[in-house]
This record gives structure tokens, C-alpha cells and sequence, in this order.
């Protein structure tokens, strides 16, 4: 099986121009100390199976099928959270998306916004996307998920706005490993706490997206948000372990930090309708979501999440 047929692949390239608009870290200052250039995709290191890591001598690993995940998972973000907005908007109009999609299909309109309500209601559905996240996040991916996924339109207007919410993901996965090797966290081992570390590294790429354009800041926030979501599907339980805190803790510290009115909307329709499929499929939760009401699911669904 070949990697390189993975969607995710033709989009490295772009993570090199995120992090031109990094400004809170000095990257030139951390390849002068020693940070490999270059990521090296691998799905071991040292024997070990990882998602993204940083070596001490400075060299970044990233997962192409953890990468994929990511991709997916945010190509269920953006399908929630576009699709329950645009189906308001239409309610407000007393249409709704599907009489829409049929309007604009008949009218023949090739105006790029016509084109995007075509795309968003063809787009595959989020639970479906949720299950082949899942499938590469635990890398039980064969030849069948990567015809699928090989065959996922990244070009169009809905897979463009999927990459650049992935891109932005990654790209905070990437700052959180670059942080571990620019603060020199290997030297303090030992003396914090691991988890402490790991949260310094997460702060550092959530102001980092904080500090990003306004016009990619929203799809990055979003997509940062979709690649925390996935980690929920690989810990079932929510155990904690002694180097991470809690994937709650992790996603609800960032959604407090970074989530700001600009795309608090969307990210409380993304959180409340995977969170609510996450509870009900693994701990027979039910919250409902209730169309406008998303803010309330979320507050319900975090005290839940505390009781686990
Ligand atoms: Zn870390």
C-alpha cells in the first residue's frame, strides 16, 4: 500500500506557507538551534506507533494516517457546521437547503456561491467522515479507505475550505511539536510535570493561531478544534495518562482560549453534534441537540464529560 495516494499528501506543501504567517514564534531561530527543516512522515518512531512527535534532536514525525484523520475530521466540521447555518439562513428566507439545492441546479448557476451550496449538499455525511476519521486515527486503514479517500474531491470549493481548516489543524499540531523542541522542554523532564509541558506546548500554537489574519484565523480555530474532537475517538474511556491531561480538558482550555464571537457559532454546532454522537455511541449519553440551542448541548454536554 502506497501513502502517497493519500489526499493529505498533495497539502504539505501549504503547511510550509501557514507557518510564513506564524509571527509568535521564531521558526528561523529554532532551525538556527538545531530544528530540522524538513517533517518526516513515518507512522513509527523508534518502534513506537506515533500521530506527531519532535525528537530532541530536533526532528519532526507526522503520521500520513493520522494526518488523514485530521483531514477527515474537519471535512466533517465544516460539513456540520456549513450546512446547519446555511439550512438557518434558508429557514429565514421560508426556504430551506434541499429547495434551494434543486433551485440552483435548475437554474444552472455556475456562480461560485451556487456551486458551493451544490458542493455542501452533495458533501458525504459527517457521521460517515467521523468513521473514516476513526479508521485511519487507529490506522486500521486498507486498500478500500485509501481508494475512498483517494477519490475525495480536495479541489473543488468545499474540499479548498476543508484544506485550509487542515491546514490550520496541522499547523497547530506542528507549533505544539516545534514548542517542545524551542523550549527546550527535554532539559526540564523530570522536574514539571509532563502534562504542564504538554499544555505549555498547546498554549503556545493557540496563540499562535490567536495571532493569525482574520481571514484564515476562523478555519484555523475551527480546524484546531476538529483535530482535538478526533482524539475523543481514541479514548473511549477518557483514562487519563500521566503525560496528557484529559482530551476535555485539552479541547474545553482551547475552546475557552480561542473560540471568539466571530466563530463561536460554528464551533458550537461542530463540539455539540460530535460530542453528542461521541456520548451516546460510547457511554449511551443522550443530549439533544436542539437546532439553535447548540451553546446549551455544549455547557450539558461538558458537565457530562466531567462525570466520566
Ligand atoms: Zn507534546
Amino acid at each position: 500500500m502506497d501513502d502517497k495516494e493519500l489526499p493529505v499528501y498533495k497539502l504539505n506543501y501549504n503547511i510550509t506557507q501557514f507557518f510564513s504567517m506564524i509571527t509568535n514564534i521564531d521558526i528561523n531561530d529554532a532551525i538556527k538551534a538545531g530544528l530540522k527543516n524538513e517533517i518526516v512522515l513515518a507512522e513509527k518512531v523508534d518502534g513506537n506507533n506515533i500521530n506527531a512527535c519532535c525528537s530532541s534532536e530536533g526532528q519532526v514525525y507526522l503520521s500520513p494516517k493520522f494526518a488523514q484523520a485530521v483531514w477527515n475530521m474537519c471535512y466533517s466540521g465544516l460539513k456540520l457546521a456549513d450546512y446547519n447555518l446555511s439550512e438557518e439562513e434558508c429557514n429565514k428566507e421560508g426556504t430551506t437547503l434541499d429547495e434551494l439545492y434543486v433551485s440552483v441546479l435548475k437554474s444552472g448557476c455556475t456562480l461560485p456561491e451556487c456551486l458551493y451550496i451544490r458542493e455542501l449538499h452533495d458533501a458525504k455525511d459527517w457521521e460517515l467522515m467521523i468513521e473514516e476519521a476513526i479508521v485511519f486515527r487507529r490506522k486500521w486503514a486498507v486498500e478500500q479507505d485509501y481508494d475512498l479517500m483517494a477519490k475525495m474531491d480536495i479541489s473543488n470549493a468545499f474540499g479548498t475550505r476543508v484544506n485550509g481548516m487542515y491546514m490550520a489543524g496541522m499547523g497547530g499540531i506542528l507549533l505544539h511539536e516545534l514548542t517542545h523542541f524551542y523550549k527546550d522542554h527535554w532539559d526540564k523532564k523530570g522536574c514539571i510535570d509532563q502534562r504542564d509541558l504538554e499544555m505549555d506546548a498547546d498554549n503556545v500554537s493557540f496563540e499562535a493561531l490567536l495571532a493569525l489574519p482574520i481571514a484564515v484565523r476562523r478555519s484555523a480555530v475551527l480546524g484546531s478544534l476538529c483535530s482535538y474532537l478526533l482524539a475523543f475517538f481514541n479514548n473511549k474511556d477518557l483514562k487519563s495518562v500521566d503525560s496528557y491531561y484529559r482530551e476535555d480538558i485539552r479541547l474545553f482550555t482551547q475552546f475557552d482560549k480561542i473560540v471568539d464571537k466571530d466563530c463561536k457559532r460554528r464551533a458550537d454546532v461542530i463540539v455539540a453534534y460530535v460530542l453528542s454522537r461521541w456520548l451516546k455511541k460510547y457511554h449511551n449519553i443522550d443530549i439533544p441537540v436542539i437546532h439553535d440551542h447548540e451553546e446549551d448541548a455544549v455547557l450539558q454536554i461538558r458537565k457530562e464529560l466531567k462525570r466520566i
